[in-house]
């Protein structure tokens, strides 16, 4: 895919940093937000969500097509350019209409082939930049699918954002990061610009700064930022919104990588088998994390079944067997001796801290003899 950079938008150069609230709820708290956020001078695009995606239906639904009119106004008088979400063919259609500078496909679009195909179709012919969310569960065929579609319109001026996805377990974030994926998108569309959406992905305004600098430190093309002029009085989303100020703040404080490299062609390519090493270490991480979590059930089961954490015969088994595999996939017999060591020993710690508690809370059969095999 031949895909425009985004300094080559028109909107301004380094990472795009586009800004503005959840919904557009009033023309008055869209103007006093947008106003803030020109004042700061570091926003290159204003956003707002004009048709709200909402789980529930009794909540906000978003002040639809007559708020457009607001953000003519917003543009007129701010000078900013501005961003809407668009989830129809309709939608599409009256913000080309109304001359919004660029469109974004949400996360429950975009989980959606037939929606992003309607869009698409609405959009063919247009050189409108188009936003690319990733769907809501962590599937890159489907976000590359829409990526496509649009590519497929003829729009060349085409950003992934990577807001994360939704978890099936509590989690520190609202939306599962899984940086990996988004390196895994780079690496298989390296023209493509990723900007991440640290606003979704963490869901509270105090993680917003830390998961922006992340992106920023796996050099994201921009980022997407929530930002309300009242948070604790927004109609969606207040939860994650920042204030101006809090924008500022957070701007002041980012580290943006200056990488000036003098061979683009080897510093691409370096570039690259570094993202495809990154992404491998990611899921390296997952997977160490997985097995810890089971670790931890089988600490659980153990103790319920009075069974002993170790087991001699079934840890030479793992041993074996995993040496094994390692020469067969062509590593060293010590080496991965020694790392699966390691990731044993700490799984036996694992099951010993749940048995421990389990049985200081007094949920277990009592604890093995002095001297018995542990
Ligand atoms: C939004 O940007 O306000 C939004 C609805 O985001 P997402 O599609 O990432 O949930
Ligand atoms: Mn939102």
């Amino acid at each position: 895919m031949d895909i425009a950079q985004t300094g080559l938008w028109g909107f301004g150069e380094g990472p795009l940093i586009i800004a503005g609230p959840c919904s557009a709820e009033s023309e008055e708290q869209l103007l006093a937000t947008a106003e803030a956020l020109k004042a700061t001078g570091r926003v290159h695009l204003f956003r707002a969500g004009l048709w709200k995606p909402r789980s529930r239906p009794s909540t906000f639904p978003g002040e639809g097509f007559r708020a457009l009119e607001w953000l003519k106004r917003v543009k007129a008088e701010t000078g900013l350019p501005v961003a809407v979400e668009v989830a129809s063919p309709e939608h599409a259609a009256a913000c080309l209409e109304a001359g919004i500078d660029a469109l974004w496909l949400g996360a429950r679009t975009v989980s959606n082939p037939f929606s992003v195909e309607a869009i698409a179709c609405a959009l063919n012919g247009a050189t409108i930049p188009v936003l690319v969310k990733n769907p809501l569960s962590p599937d890159l065929e489907l976000w590359i699918g829409a990526i496509e579609r649009v590519y497929g319109a003829g729009i060349r001026k085409i950003a992934a954002i990577h807001r994360g996805f939704t978890p099936y377990e509590k989690s520190r974030y609202r939306n599962i990061p899984k940086w990996e994926l988004a390196i895994e998108l780079r690496s298989r569309i390296p023209s493509l610009p990723v900007i991440c959406d640290p606003s979704h992905m963490s869901g509270k305004a105090a993680l917003v700064p830390e998961t922006a600098q992340k992106a920023l430190d796996m050099n994201m093309a921009g980022l997407m930022v929530e930002v309300h002029i009242d948070p604790t009085h927004a109609l969606s989303d207040k939860d994650q919104q920042l204030d101006p100020q809090g924008f500022t703040k957070m701007m002041h404080e980012l580290v943006f990588r200056t990488s000036a490299p003098d061979d683009a062609g080897s510093t691409n390519q370096l570039e690259e088998m570094r993202n495809r090493i990154d992404s491998i270490d990611y899921q390296i991480i997952g997977l160490l994390a997985a097995r810890m979590r089971i670790s931890e059930e089988m600490g659980e089961f153990k103790c319920r079944s009075g069974v002993t954490v170790f087991q001699l015969e079934r840890w030479l088994e793992i041993l074996r067997t995993r040496t094994e595999q390692g020469s067969v996939e062509g590593l060293g017999e010590e080496f991965t001796g020694r790392i699966i060591r390691m990731i044993h020993e700490e799984s036996i710690r694992c099951q010993d801290e749940v048995m421990k508690k389990l049985r200081n809370a007094g949920g277990c059969s009592p604890a093995p003899e002095e001297g018995e095999e542990q």
